[in-house]
C-alpha cells in the first residue's frame, strides 16, 4: 500500500511509452494531457479541491477499463476512480504529485436492461442519476435514489460513495437499492455479479464491499439497481413546529399513520428559511409569521384520487390538537409543492453568499437530534460566540448536516482557520451520543485522519486487509478513505 508522504511528493509524470499504452487502449481522443482538456476532470465544483494529472483516460467499454487497470496495476501507476464529479469529500480529486491517473466512467452510458416485471434496472455506471430515474419512470416504474446533483453525479459515483439524499426515509441508501454489480479488479479481472434475483444465497454478499468503498476497492462499471411502484400522487406541506423535539412526535405519528407512504421528512431552521428567501429566486416563506422550526413533509400515493392530501391533512389535523404543531402549510397544486420544495433544494446556493462556512455531515439517532443540535450550537458557541448555526436535514434517518456559517461582516479567513477546531468539538458530541462522523458523503480525503479515530481498531485493520487483497499494489484512489 502506498504511504500519503510517497503521494504528497512532487513527480515528473508518466513515461511517453506508458502514455501511448493508454492511448492504445482508449484511443489517443479519449487519452487527455492537454490542461484545457483536463479542468473539468481536475476541479471539483466548490473549487476545495485541485488536482494535478498526466492523463484523464475515458474507456468506452467494460473492456477498456479492464485493459486499463491492468496496465496501471503492472507498472505501478496510481488510478483515481471518477464519476461525475460531484462528490463532497474530495475523493474523485487526484493529488498534486502528477502521478495519478483519472479514469473517468462517463462514457460508459448504456442502459443495459429494464425489467417492469422484475423491478429492475440494469446500466452502466456512467449513466446519470437523472437518466437512471427517466429509464425507470419510462417503464411505469420508480428509482427512487434522489439527490440535488442529480442532473450530474453518476450511478456509479452514487455507488461508490453509497448516497443517501431524500428517499431514504422510504426507500432506504444506495446499498438497499443495488441488487448485483460488475466490477472491474485492480489487476483487471472482471467481476460480474449483474444479480437481478431478489432471492440468491450462492455465497459471499462481494457487492456489498463495494458499496461505499469511495474507489479504493474496484472500479464498478455496471449495476443492477432495484425499482418500486411509481407514485401516482403526492401531497406536500410545510409544518411549523415550536421545538425541534415536536419533530420527533411528528415523525413517529405520521410513521404510524402512513407507513411507507412517508417519502420525506426534511427538518429546516429559521435561518435557513430566511437565507432561502434572500438569495434564492422564486423563494418566499409560506407562513405570515417566523417560526423556530420547520419540516418539509411528503406523502406519496398509489391511487388517483386525492386521498393523499386528504391522509396528510387529517394527521396534520391531529397533530395541531395536541400541540405538536404550530401551522401548517398544505399545497393545493404540483406549484405550490414545488415552492415549497424550492426552501429545501436552495439551502446550498442560499448559504454560499454568506462567506466562511465549516460543514459536516453526521448522524445520530433520530431521538437525539435535538441534544445533538443544543449541545453542538453551545459548544461551538464557546469557540465563536456570533457564528451562525445551520442544522438541517434528513430527520427520519438522523441525518444532520450541521453547517456553521461565519459571523456577519467576519473576515472569512480568520474564521476558517476556526474550522478544526469548531469540528473537533463537533465531532466530540457526535462521539458522546453514539453517532457516525460521515451520514452520507463519505471519507475521502477530508476525514481520513478522523476515521481511524473513531472506527473500532480491529474493523480498520479488518478493512486493511481487504484492501491489501483486492489491490495488492494499491494503486486503486490512495490516500482515500484509508
Ligand atoms: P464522483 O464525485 O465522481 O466520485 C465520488 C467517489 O466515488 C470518489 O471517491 C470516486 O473515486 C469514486 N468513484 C466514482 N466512480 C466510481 C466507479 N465507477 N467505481 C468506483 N469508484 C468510483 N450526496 C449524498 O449522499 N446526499 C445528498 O443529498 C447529496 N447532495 C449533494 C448536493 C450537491 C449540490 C452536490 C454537489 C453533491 C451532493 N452530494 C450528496 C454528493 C455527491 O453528489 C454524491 O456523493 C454522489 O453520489 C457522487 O457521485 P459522482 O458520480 O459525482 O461521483
Amino acid at each position: 500500500m502506498q504511504d500519503l508522504a510517497a503521494i504528497e511528493t512532487p513527480d515528473a509524470g508518466l513515461s511517453d511509452e506508458i502514455v501511448a499504452a493508454f492511448q492504445a487502449i482508449v484511443g489517443p481522443e479519449h487519452a487527455l494531457s492537454d490542461p484545457d482538456q483536463q479542468t473539468p476532470y481536475l476541479n471539483e465544483w466548490r473549487g476545495q479541491y485541485t488536482g494535478v494529472s498526466p492523463l484523464i483516460v475515458r474507456p468506452g467499454t467494460v473492456e477498456e477499463v479492464s485493459k486499463c487497470l491492468a496496465l496501471a496495476n503492472a507498472n505501478g501507476i496510481p488510478i483515481v476512480p471518477q464519476a461525475g464529479n460531484t462528490g463532497l469529500v474530495g475523493g474523485q480529486t487526484p493529488h498534486r504529485t502528477n502521478t495519478e491517473v483519472v479514469l473517468t466512467v462517463e462514457r460508459l452510458k448504456r442502459v443495459r436492461d429494464v425489467d417492469p416485471a422484475g423491478n429492475t434496472l440494469t446500466v452502466d455506471a456512467g449513466v446519470t442519476l437523472l437518466e437512471c430515474q427517466q429509464a425507470a419512470e419510462g417503464a411505469g416504474r420508480l428509482f427512487p435514489l434522489s439527490l440535488p446533483s442529480e442532473g450530474s453525479c453518476r450511478i456509479g459515483g452514487n455507488i461508490a460513495t453509497n448516497a443517501g439524499g431524500v428517499g431514504v426515509l422510504a426507500y432506504g441508501n444506495t446499498r438497499q437499492l443495488v441488487m448485483g454489480l460488475e466490477v472491474v479488479l485492480a489487476d483487471g479481472r472482471v467481476m460480474s455479479d449483474l444479480n437481478t434475483l431478489k432471492k440468491n444465497n450462492t455465497g459471499y454478499d462481494l457487492k456489498n464491499l463495494f458499496i461505499g468503498s469511495e474507489g479504493t476497492l474496484g472500479i464498478i462499471t455496471g449495476a443492477v439497481l432495484r425499482l418500486f411502484p411509481l407514485p401516482a400522487e403526492q401531497a406536500t406541506a410545510m409544518v411549523a413546529l415550536p421545538e425541534l423535539s415536536n419533530a420527533i412526535d411528528l415523525l413517529g405519528r405520521l410513521q404510524q399513520r402512513v407507513g411507507n407512504a412517508l417519502t420525506a421528512f426534511e427538518f429546516i431552521p429559521r435561518l435557513m428559511i430566511e437565507l432561502d428567501c434572500r438569495h434564492i429566486k422564486g423563494a418566499r416563506d409560506p407562513f405570515s409569521s417566523a417560526h423556530p422550526w420547520y419540516v418539509l413533509v411528503e406523502l406519496s400515493g398509489w391511487k388517483t384520487d386525492g386521498t393523499t392530501q386528504e391522509l396528510l391533512e387529517s394527521v396534520l389535523m391531529e397533530a395541531a390538537d395536541e400541540g405538536l404543531l404550530l401551522d401548517a402549510v398544505v399545497a393545493g397544486s404540483v406549484q405550490q409543492s414545488k415552492d415549497l420544495w424550492v426552501l429545501r433544494e436552495g439551502i446550498s446556493e442560499a448559504q454560499k453568499p454568506e462567506g466562511g462556512n465549516i460543514k459536516h455531515d453526521i448522524s445520530v439517532p433520530v431521538r437525539l437530534i435535538p441534544e445533538f443540535v443544543a449541545k453542538a450550537d453551545a459548544r461551538v458557541a464557546e469557540i465563536a460566540p456570533t457564528a451562525r448555526p445551520i442544522a438541517l436535514g434528513h430527520f427520519g434517518d438522523g441525518n444532520v448536516h450541521y453547517n456553521i456559517i461565519q459571523p456577519v461582516g467576519a473576515d472569512k479567513a480568520a474564521y476558517l482557520a476556526l474550522g478544526p477546531k469548531i469540528s473537533e468539538a463537533v465531532y466530540d458530541v457526535v462521539g458522546e451520543l453514539g453517532g457516525s462522523i460521515s451520514a452520507e458523503h463519505g471519507i475521502g480525503r477530508i476525514k481520513r485522519e478522523k476515521l481511524v479515530e473513531v472506527k473500532d481498531p480491529v474493523a480498520m485493520s479488518v478493512m486493511r486487509d481487504l484492501k491489501r487483497l483486492f489491490d495488492p499494489n494499491g494503486i486503486l484512489n490512495p490516500g482515500k478513505v484509508l
